[in-house]
């Protein structure tokens, strides 16, 4: 069985039109399909198309899985580290090779324009690469002669079963954080996808599969509530990474780590910038336009929230300008800038929050609700959306809205514009627009906020450092990708030796606590 699989119809042939292929699971090896009776469709969200069908899986296929995963670890964890990390060079080669593929399918279930879903594979491919040359981040530290004779030195040992839970939003670039650097530090891994949009993801763990990963050391299953649970609770799984809303990821944090698991949980956001009124007008605009309103606002790194200080307050008819240019069709139509939202209950939310944004006072500077969309009548569409006079209390700044919806906050000054960020519960992202120096290492010292732009609107790590986050946007101490999710995929274990001399035998038994 493939990775997605095609159903025939009743002339025997591929009919999807009768039935759309369902997505499989991953176990042993093996593409089996899910003897669930709960399935549901995923679709594309710029024509209502079914795409395909996907499993709720049963709790005997999650034991399964896991079960797979823990087998497949006893050999795993004794493959030598170049043996692991040749298969991601191949693995980084295969998808590149299939790049077009890649993007094409994740863009038709997700939304996102081809060129943003290619850089959306990119961005995991990247950690892949990173996971290639695991050997420089998975070293221990040696003490020569802490006492005589005596030697301490640290391994980083995998740790067993690994899982990871992934939203709609990234279905490539989130379960490339993952999977890749469990697996190369020498762990098992079970992945449980969006069940929005599973098949991208499918499709890379067939590349993992055919680079090599053996049988076991990556599984998949799908599902909801009840699979997230099983996994959260199962006493063979050891550590859980979770990327999602606040509210599921804090219940995964709860529930796992009351259940012993180590787990790292990065969660929603409301990230806010900051512009001066020194800021480079045309660039600044520009980014923010694209900031707040690509993916559709889909991104938990979107711009959300920005806060003019003075003079840059008048920059606003301009900025609706920009936005109001953008282009709104379906992601593999050329020249688009945004897509649709990923399903019709998003957007009915989006729409919602725009309109209690108008009844709670905001100034509706620009309407996106029900833009004309030729040829995707059906599509989730929701266009560009700015509000002014945003204030917290009103729903469009205390929810994050999920969607290209703008707020525009005024502030005298940058005291004032830092003590409002500071003031909000998330803390993912944030940015300041500003041609002083000196103003954006004020806002760098001062903003509690995990990941910060000066004059980057969406200020991702790249694998040598790790994705961070703070305060209500982030539960665990250790990141995903990079340097920390070395230490958190990984046990230390410190070993303190002395090799006997018996030519330098001392008598007498010593019974202090001294080496
Ligand atoms: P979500 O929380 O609805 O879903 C995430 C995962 O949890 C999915 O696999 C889903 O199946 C599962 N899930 C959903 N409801 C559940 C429940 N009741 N119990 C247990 N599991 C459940 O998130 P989403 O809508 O897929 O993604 C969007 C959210 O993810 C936004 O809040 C966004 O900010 C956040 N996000 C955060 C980051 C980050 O790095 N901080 C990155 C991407 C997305």
């Amino acid at each position: 069985m493939n990775a997605i699989t095609d159903q025939a119809g009743p002339s025997g042939r591929t009919d999807h039109a009768a039935q759309p292929p369902t997505v499989p699971l991953l176990i042993n090896g093996q593409f089996i399909e899910s003897k669930t009776a709960e399935w549901r469709e995923v679709i594309n969200p710029a024509t209502q198309q079914v795409l395909a069908r996907v499993p709720f899986a049963t709790a005997q296929e999650v034991d399964a899985a896991v079960a797979s995963a823990q087998t497949a670890f006893r050999a795993w964890r004794r493959t030598p580290i170049g043996t692991r990390a040749r298969i991601f060079l191949k693995y980084q080669q295969l998808i590149r090779e299939n790049m077009a593929e890649l993007a094409a399918t994740l863009s038709a279930e997700q939304g996102k324009t081809l060129p943003d879903a290619e850089g959306d594979v990119f961005r995991g491919l990247e950690v892949v690469e990173h996971a290639a040359a695991i050997g420089n981040l998975q070293l221990g530290e040696l003490a020569n002669n802490v006492a005589n004779g005596v030697d301490t030195y640290t391994l980083l040992q995998p740790l067993g079963v690994c899982a990871g839970i992934t939203p709609f939003n990234f279905p490539a670039m989130i379960p490339l954080w993952m999977f890749p650097m469990a697996i190369a530090t020498g762990n098992t891994f079970v992945l449980k996808p969006s069940e929005q949009d599973p098949m991208v993801t499918m499709r890379l763990c067939a590349l993992a599969l055919e680079a090599g990963v053996p049988p076991g050391v990556l599984n998949v299953v799908h599902g909801g509530e009840a699979v997230v649970n099983a996994i959260c609770d199962h006493p063979d799984i050891k550590a859980i990474s979770f990327v999602g809303s606040t509210r599921v990821g804090t219940h995964v944090y709860n529930r796992a780590s009351l259940a012993g698991k180590r787990v790292q949980c990065m969660m929603g956001a409301k990230n806010h910038a900051i512009v001066l009124p020194d800021a480079s007008r045309e660039q600044t605009l520009n980014a923010i336009a694209g900031a707040a309103f690509g993916a559709a606002g889909q991104r938990c790194m979107a711009l959300t929230t920005v806060i003019l200080v003075g003079q840059a307050q008048q920059w606003v008819p301009e900025l609706v300008d920009k936005a109001e240019s953008l282009r709104i069709s379906a992601g593999h139509e050329p020249g688009t800038d945004l897509g649709p939202l990923i399903s019709c209950a998003a957007r009915s939310r989006v729409e919602t929050l725009i309109e209690r944004g108008i009844a709670d006072g905001a100034t509706l500077e620009l309407d996106g609700r029900n833009p004309a969309v030729s040829g995707y009548e059906k599509g989730n569409f929701v266009g560009p959306t700015i509000f002014s006079g945003v204030k917290p209390g009103m729903a469009i700044y205390d929810q994050e809205i999920f969607g290209p919806v703008l707020c525009l906050v005024a502030a005298a000054n940058l005291d004032e514009a830092i003590a409002f960020i500071n003031a909000n519960p998330n803390g993912n992202g944030t940015a300041i627009f500003t041609q002083s120096g000196a103003a954006a290492h004020k806002f760098q010292e001062e903003i509690e906020v995990g990941q910060v732009g000066i004059n980057v609107p969406i200020p991702v790590p790249v694998p040598l450092f790790s994705f961070t986050g703070s305060r209500a946007s982030k539960l665990g101490d250790l990141g995903p990708y990079g340097k920390q999710v070395v230490q958190f995929y990984t046990q230390t274990k410190t070993v303190t030796a002395r090799w006997f001399d018996d030519a330098a035998a001392t008598g007498g038994v010593n019974t202090t606590i001294s080496l």
